[in-house]
């Protein structure tokens, strides 16, 4: 997978999973041009699927290290 980092707007407190509704972050960017947002839980949950189609995630999981509970450290 190749990903390209793009200048994307970080995202927010307004910023929702799609499966749950909870804080989403990380941003999954579709070769189809769509996006999907998901929680730390879901994004984790379903990263290996995601790679398959996604062209960029934007991971900023990382954020809720700081502030919350700590967030498995598996890669990077
Ligand atoms: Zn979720």
């Amino acid at each position: 997978m190749t990903t390209v980092l793009t200048p994307a707007s970080p995202l927010t407190a307004a910023d929702r999973c799609d499966r749950c509704g909870a804080q989403a972050y990380l941003r999954v960017v579709l070769a189809s041009g769509g996006e999907l947002l998901f929680c730390a839980h879901h994004g984790r949950k379903f990263e290996p699927e995601l790679k398959k189609i996604a062209v960029d995630i934007q991971d900023e999981s990382g954020r809720l290290a700081t502030t919350a509970a700590p967030a498995n450290t598996d890669e990077r």
